[in-house]
């Protein structure tokens, strides 16, 4: 005997299951229901984090004894490079003040993806930046020292691979419209959608650095990890790399988010024909969890404008630049309300000389030209490339990972409305 006391999803009153029809029933509304459908709605919440081989491996003494540490006296960070290498100054801040330090302790990278990027490159690249952006900041454009010192840094990220498996319950409805004389009469099906599956993901890439915002080593990704090479103290010749200091343990969360991000969105894809899906209840869990430390190729460039310090980062494998400069808020103004301007004039202008000029279709050409002037807006804004988070982890899904296990669409119920048709009233 069951004794989950099951309530009635049409009503909300308690069902009671019925001998004679071998339903759940429901006294108050009269529905009654298959019993599986109702177990599907109120599935049993397996409760497990996920459970990740966090790596542990530390470098041994000959590692250790060839290369050099050192700690930056300006912003607190903790740098290596191998024996040869002298650090001059920090790549996060640009201080001289470093002073060395000892290799402790920490999570030796497993991997490197070295630099192929040049120095060369990477500075045209930042030049490039400056030309033709609309809504760039005016500080940008009045100095003419903008090569700053670019730092070549290795940035440590964890790699997060898992298998992921969701179970996902839907409140869904099927409209349908139809008219009766001055009635509109809509009945809603309401059914219950039950998706169980999952994907596998691989090297979901969280960095270890607190120096750097999320939203710049995000937008750097995608990274090829075929290029990758073991780690030993000589591919750090040349550069500093930070040692990270957000353990595996709790970047687990961000990649997590990514993966429950991912799977949501691809079980929800398989559910369709409905008019309105909710999730109602979503289960994801995760196993065989492995995380693997590499050190990431970037270019970095700081620099402080009127006080502000901004931020460039360059993918040292891709080239690809992200920053953190805001649209200038006058000249985004100034677009939006010119290229709005504009748009309505001309569709003011339109309307005019068909003959159409009224506040009803005046009001559609003033949302029209507003949305106009919002999307001019928004691409001048995407021309700052400025960095964002990535939500999903599409990107990382091992190709042909993703299944299905169980597609379940139940109807449940349904409800009319009927509405009364007004007409004639628009022209009292
Ligand atoms: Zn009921
Ligand atoms: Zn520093």
């Amino acid at each position: 005997m069951s004794t989950i006391a099951y309530t009635c999803p049409c009503c909300g009153a308690p069902l009671s299951f019925s001998g004679a029809s071998g339903k759940l029933e429901c006294a108050a509304c009269g529905n009654s229901y298959d019993t599986e459908a109702i177990e599907a709605m109120n599935p049993a919440v397996t409760d497990e984090g996920p459970a990740f081989d966090l790596p542990k491996e530390e470098f041994n003494q000959e590692e250790a004894a060839g290369m050099h540490a050192y700690l930056c006296e300006g912003c607190g960070a903790e740098l290596m490079t191998e024996g040869a290498t002298t650090a001059t100054e920090c790549p996060y801040c640009g201080s001289p003040a470093i002073l060395p330090d000892r290799i402790e302790g920490g999570v030796k990278p497993e991997k490197v993806i070295p630099f192929t990027v040049t120095k060369e490159q990477a500075q045209q690249q930042f030049e490039e930046y400056f030309k033709g952006k609309r809504l760039l900041p005016n500080v940008f454009l009045e100095s003419r020292n903008r090569i700053t010192e670019m730092r070549r840094l290795y940035v440590p990220y964890w790699l997060f691979d898992c298998e992921a498996d969701a179970n996902i319950v839907y409140d869904a409805e099927k409209e349908h419209t139809r008219r009766e004389g001055d009635w509109e009469i809509t009945r809603t099906e309401h059914y219950v959608v039950r998706r169980k599956g999952g994907m596998a993901f691989e090297h979901i890439p969280v960095d270890g650095s607190v120096k750097l915002d999320n939203k710049i080593t995000e937008s750097l990704e995608p990274y090829d990890l075929s290029a990758a090479v073991p780690f030993s103290p000589s591919v750090l010749a040349g550069a500093l790399a930070d040692h990270a200091d957000v353990d595996a343990a709790e970047c687990e969360g961000r990649a997590m988010e990514r993966v429950e991000n991912s799977v949501s969105q691809a079980m929800r894809e398989t559910v369709v024909g409905y008019t309105r899906v909710n999730e109602r209840s979503t289960n994801i869990r995760t196993e065989g969890g492995k995380v693997t430390p590499v050190l990431m190729p970037v270019w970095l460039i700081t620099t402080e404008k009127e006080g502000t310090t901004y931020t460039f980062a360059i993918n040292g494998q891709t080239g690809k630049l992200t920053c953190d400069v805001p649209a200038d808020k006058k000249k985004s103004l100034i677009w939006g309300g010119s290229v709005f301007a504009g748009a309505f004039g001309i569709g003011a202008l339109a309307l005019w000389l068909l003959g159409q000029l009224g506040s009803g279709t005046l009001l559609i050409a003033a949302v029209i030209a507003a949305i106009i002037a919002l999307i001019v807006v928004g691409s001048l804004t995407a021309q700052l490339k400025q960095a964002v988070h990535q939500n999903a982890a599409a990107d990382y899904v091992r190709k042909g990972s993703f299944k299905l296990d169980v597609s379940y669409d139940r109807f449940l119920y349904e409800t009319t409305k009927k509405r009364k048709i007004e007409t004639g009233n628009q022209n009292k």
